[in-house]
Protein backbone atom coordinates (compact mmCIF):
# COMPACT_ATOMS: atom_id res chain seq x y z
CA UNK A 1 0.00 0.00 0.00
CA UNK A 2 1.62 3.37 -1.16
CA UNK A 3 1.70 5.70 2.04
CA UNK A 4 0.09 9.09 0.81
CA UNK A 5 0.05 10.89 3.71
CA UNK A 6 2.31 11.68 7.19
CA UNK A 7 -1.04 10.33 9.02
CA UNK A 8 -0.53 6.96 7.23
CA UNK A 9 2.69 6.67 7.51
CA UNK A 10 2.84 7.51 11.45
CA UNK A 11 -0.33 4.52 11.72
CA UNK A 12 2.04 2.14 10.03
CA UNK A 13 4.56 2.47 12.44
CA UNK A 14 4.54 -0.55 14.89
CA UNK A 15 2.90 0.47 18.55
CA UNK A 16 5.05 0.82 21.43
CA UNK A 17 4.45 -2.04 23.55
CA UNK A 18 3.52 -0.76 27.01
CA UNK A 19 5.17 -4.20 28.89
CA UNK A 20 8.47 -3.87 26.65
CA UNK A 21 8.53 -0.30 27.94
CA UNK A 22 8.10 -0.78 31.61
CA UNK A 23 10.88 -3.55 30.99
CA UNK A 24 13.10 -0.99 29.10
CA UNK A 25 12.11 2.08 32.22
CA UNK A 26 13.78 -1.12 35.00
CA UNK A 27 16.92 -2.02 33.44
CA UNK A 28 17.44 1.44 33.55
CA UNK A 29 17.38 1.23 37.77
CA UNK A 30 19.76 -0.07 39.81
CA UNK A 31 18.34 -1.59 42.53
CA UNK A 32 20.14 -1.05 45.78
CA UNK A 33 19.39 -2.27 49.64
CA UNK A 34 17.94 1.20 50.05
CA UNK A 35 17.18 3.56 47.15
CA UNK A 36 16.72 2.22 43.66
CA UNK A 37 18.45 4.80 41.65
CA UNK A 38 17.75 5.77 38.28
CA UNK A 39 20.72 5.64 35.63
CA UNK A 40 18.91 6.58 32.35
CA UNK A 41 18.94 10.29 30.68
CA UNK A 42 18.68 12.78 33.47
CA UNK A 43 17.89 16.54 33.03
CA UNK A 44 20.35 18.16 35.78
CA UNK A 45 19.12 16.50 39.01
CA UNK A 46 16.07 15.06 37.72
CA UNK A 47 15.52 11.45 36.13
CA UNK A 48 13.46 11.63 32.83
CA UNK A 49 12.13 8.90 30.37
CA UNK A 50 9.66 8.81 28.13
CA UNK A 51 7.30 5.12 28.52
CA UNK A 52 4.55 5.99 26.16
CA UNK A 53 4.74 9.41 24.57
CA UNK A 54 6.23 12.49 26.18
CA UNK A 55 8.97 12.53 28.60
CA UNK A 56 8.13 12.55 32.17
CA UNK A 57 9.89 12.24 35.45
CA UNK A 58 11.14 8.87 36.28
CA UNK A 59 9.61 8.66 40.01
CA UNK A 60 6.12 9.76 38.75
CA UNK A 61 6.72 6.62 36.16
CA UNK A 62 7.80 4.24 39.25
CA UNK A 63 4.88 5.67 41.14
CA UNK A 64 2.14 5.22 38.03
CA UNK A 65 3.87 1.63 37.25
CA UNK A 66 3.96 0.07 41.03
CA UNK A 67 0.91 1.79 42.99
CA UNK A 68 -1.44 3.39 40.56
CA UNK A 69 -2.56 6.35 39.00
CA UNK A 70 -1.23 9.66 40.18
CA UNK A 71 -4.57 12.10 41.56
CA UNK A 72 -4.72 15.65 39.39
CA UNK A 73 -3.38 18.04 41.71
CA UNK A 74 -0.99 15.87 43.73
CA UNK A 75 2.68 15.42 43.11
CA UNK A 76 4.79 12.37 43.67
CA UNK A 77 7.17 13.33 46.53
CA UNK A 78 10.47 11.37 47.80
CA UNK A 79 10.95 10.07 51.82
CA UNK A 80 14.48 9.75 51.20
CA UNK A 81 14.82 13.52 49.23
CA UNK A 82 17.13 11.59 46.26
CA UNK A 83 15.71 12.95 43.29
CA UNK A 84 17.05 10.07 41.12
CA UNK A 85 15.42 7.26 43.26
CA UNK A 86 12.33 5.08 41.85
CA UNK A 87 12.20 2.84 44.87
CA UNK A 88 8.25 3.09 44.97
CA UNK A 89 8.58 2.75 49.09
CA UNK A 90 10.37 5.62 48.98
CA UNK A 91 7.59 7.25 47.13
CA UNK A 92 4.29 9.44 48.54
CA UNK A 93 2.01 11.82 47.21
CA UNK A 94 1.75 14.87 48.60
CA UNK A 95 0.24 18.54 47.82
CA UNK A 96 2.29 21.38 46.67
CA UNK A 97 2.51 22.91 50.12
CA UNK A 98 3.51 19.13 51.90
CA UNK A 99 6.26 19.81 49.15
CA UNK A 100 7.59 23.20 50.14
CA UNK A 101 7.17 22.44 53.75
CA UNK A 102 9.42 18.89 52.89
CA UNK A 103 11.59 21.15 51.38
CA UNK A 104 11.88 23.53 54.15
CA UNK A 105 12.81 21.04 56.40
CA UNK A 106 15.18 19.10 54.81
CA UNK A 107 17.11 22.34 53.73
CA UNK A 108 16.30 22.31 49.89
CA UNK A 109 14.60 25.37 49.60
CA UNK A 110 17.30 27.57 48.09
CA UNK A 111 16.30 31.31 46.77
CA UNK A 112 15.55 31.24 43.12
CA UNK A 113 19.18 32.37 41.40
CA UNK A 114 18.98 36.07 40.30
CA UNK A 115 22.19 36.88 39.52
CA UNK A 116 21.44 36.45 35.38
CA UNK A 117 21.99 39.37 33.80
CA UNK A 118 19.29 41.43 31.98
CA UNK A 119 17.62 39.06 29.31
CA UNK A 120 19.57 35.89 30.68
CA UNK A 121 17.78 32.99 32.07
CA UNK A 122 17.63 32.99 35.90
CA UNK A 123 16.28 29.74 36.70
CA UNK A 124 17.85 26.18 35.33
CA UNK A 125 16.31 23.66 33.22
CA UNK A 126 15.60 21.45 36.42
CA UNK A 127 13.59 24.95 37.92
CA UNK A 128 12.04 24.79 34.79
CA UNK A 129 10.67 21.11 35.02
CA UNK A 130 9.53 21.43 38.36
CA UNK A 131 7.82 24.40 37.99
CA UNK A 132 6.12 23.02 34.63
CA UNK A 133 5.25 20.03 36.20
CA UNK A 134 3.65 22.07 39.45
CA UNK A 135 1.87 23.98 36.63
CA UNK A 136 0.40 20.97 35.04
CA UNK A 137 -0.93 19.80 38.57
CA UNK A 138 -3.32 22.93 38.44
CA UNK A 139 -2.78 23.24 42.20
CA UNK A 140 -1.05 26.16 41.66
CA UNK A 141 -1.10 29.79 40.20
CA UNK A 142 0.47 31.17 37.94
CA UNK A 143 0.93 33.74 40.55
CA UNK A 144 1.74 31.53 43.41
CA UNK A 145 4.41 29.81 41.11
CA UNK A 146 6.28 33.17 40.15
CA UNK A 147 6.24 34.36 43.87
CA UNK A 148 7.77 30.99 44.67
CA UNK A 149 10.84 30.99 41.75
CA UNK A 150 11.18 34.50 41.92
CA UNK A 151 10.03 35.96 38.66
CA UNK A 152 7.29 37.55 37.36
CA UNK A 153 3.90 35.79 36.35
CA UNK A 154 4.44 36.53 32.34
CA UNK A 155 7.46 34.59 32.76
CA UNK A 156 6.03 31.88 34.09
CA UNK A 157 3.43 32.08 31.64
CA UNK A 158 6.14 32.00 28.89
CA UNK A 159 7.89 29.09 30.58
CA UNK A 160 5.16 27.12 31.40
CA UNK A 161 2.68 27.37 28.05
CA UNK A 162 4.82 29.14 25.24
CA UNK A 163 5.72 25.80 22.85
CA UNK A 164 8.21 28.09 21.46
CA UNK A 165 10.44 27.95 24.62
CA UNK A 166 10.17 23.58 24.45
CA UNK A 167 13.08 23.68 22.29
CA UNK A 168 15.40 26.47 23.53
CA UNK A 169 15.13 25.44 26.87
CA UNK A 170 14.11 21.75 27.41
CA UNK A 171 13.69 19.86 24.14
CA UNK A 172 10.90 18.45 26.12
CA UNK A 173 7.82 17.33 23.73
CA UNK A 174 4.39 18.43 25.57
ZN1 LIG B 1 15.07 6.42 47.94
Amino acid sequence: MAVTSWKQWRDSLPKADPDKRITRFWSKVEKGPDCWIWKGGVRNQYGAFNLIGPLEYVHRIAYRITVGPIPKGLLVLHRCDTPLCVNPAHLFLGTQSDNLKDANVKGRAKPPDRTGSRGRRKLSDAQIIEMRQLEETGAISLAELGRLYGICKQSIWRFCKDSRFDGEYLGIPR
